[in-house]
């Protein structure tokens, strides 16, 4: 089985993963703060991961026949990405006519491309060994997915709750291969957070509440993908410009010096961040259908693109950018949309120009 291993690691790697592990599927030791965080509500209004907090802790019940899931990990930072790339994103949060968008949701959809690679490499393993019980998952709700990775060795789970490794920080995707084989087990990494609370101090709105605790209520990566309905105004300021996503704490974090760039070329960005505020809440809904297709942003849809520019928008006249005049007539073209939702958040932002004179 250790040759068969080997092997993976060969076509894993073939495949443009950067790293695998094998986890045994005994995930005990992960229920008390599942069912902590749960009880604490900070999943939001998640509710698929309450539905599925028994199966997540159960590989085999999830996929009957399982003994060992297969962990992978693929870098996403563009193949272009510059050298100074943390502090160039630092900076682009000041820019407040221009928006942020995770660096994660820049170029194709993940969940495809990753999703693609493991159904690859599960038949090319079939091919070796001979029919393979297995089932493949990426950022799937059943799936403790930076558990598997810590338990495995892909990482430690840092205290912003990410998978985080030595040798290439924290900027990578995570998929697995639930299989009927017996494969060894890899050991895990060890930590390296230290004293280190740097992701906890940055988060703009205080959404790691306790180191390895995140209440995704507050948190802007849930808010602006996640969250379905209206954004609570106390958070709308703190989301400054970031208007799918936000990578503060992984921006900060000093592993992240070693992030390296992806090997896969659909995470090529696609540069809708290149284009102005302005120009993004102008697109129709077929323009946002056609531009984002085959992007994770298209999940979103876009009443609730519309939903985080126009937050966007109103921080950028409260700042009193010299393009206040064009901000304000983005809006009110929106300020009597159709969506109920994009109406009060258009009423939001045009308010925050008063709000900063008054
Ligand atoms: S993604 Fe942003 S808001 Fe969420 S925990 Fe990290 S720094 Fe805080
Ligand atoms: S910023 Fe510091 S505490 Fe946070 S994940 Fe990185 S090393 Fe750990």
């Amino acid at each position: 089985m250790g040759q068969l291993w080997q092997q993976v690691v060969q076509l894993a790697h073939e495949l443009g993963f950067d790293a695998c592990g094998v986890a045994d599927v005994d995930l005990k030791g992960a229920r008390e703060p599942l069912l902590a965080w749960l009880s604490d509500g900070f999943h939001g209004d998640m509710s698929y991961m309450e539905r599925h907090a028994a199966l997540r802790l159960e590989p085999a019940e999830l996929v009957p026949g399982t003994v060992r899931v297969l962990t992978f990990r693929a870098n996403y930072l563009p193949a272009d990405t510059a050298a100074n790339w943390r502090d160039a994103s630092f900076a682009a949060l000041d820019d407040a006519t221009s928006p942020v968008i995770s660096w994660y949701a820049r170029g194709r959809d993940y969940h495809k491309v990753m999703r693609a690679r493991l159904q690859s490499l599960a038949r090319r393993i079939e091919a070796i060994a001979g029919p393979l019980g297995f089932r493949v998952f990426t950022d799937s709700a059943p799936v403790l997915e930076v558990e598997l990775a810590a338990r495995s060795g892909l990482g430690w789970r840092g205290k912003h709750t990410l998978a985080l490794s030595r040798d290439a920080g924290s900027m990578f995707f995570l998929g697995e291969i639930f299989v009927n084989l017996p494969f060894p087990v890899t050991p895990p990494q060890s930590e390296h957070c230290g004293r280190c609370t740097r992701c906890i101090d940055v988060c703009p709105t205080q959404a790691i509440v306790a180191p390895y605790r995140v209440d995704a209520r507050r948190c802007i990566s849930y808010l602006t993908i996640e969250h379905q309905g209206a954004i609570p105004v106390e958070f709308r300021r703190a989301i400054g410009n970031r208007i799918y996503g936000c990578d503060d704490c992984q921006l900060i974090c000093p592993w992240n010096k070693f992030a390296k760039r992806a090997v896969i070329a659909d995470f090529a960005s696609r540069d809708i961040e290149a284009q102005s505020l302005v120009e993004l809440f102008a697109w129709s809904e077929e323009e946002f259908r056609v531009r984002t297709a085959g992007s994770a942003i298209a999940r979103i849809g876009h009443a609730r693109w519309l939903r985080n520019i126009a937050i966007a928008l109103g921080n950028a006249l409260a700042a009193h950018s010299a393009a206040d005049h064009a901000v304000a007539r983005a809006l009110k073209a929106r300020s009597d949309h159709a969506n109920a939702m994009v109406r009060e958040h258009v009423g939001w932002a045009l308010a925050q120009a008063h709000a900063f004179a008054s």
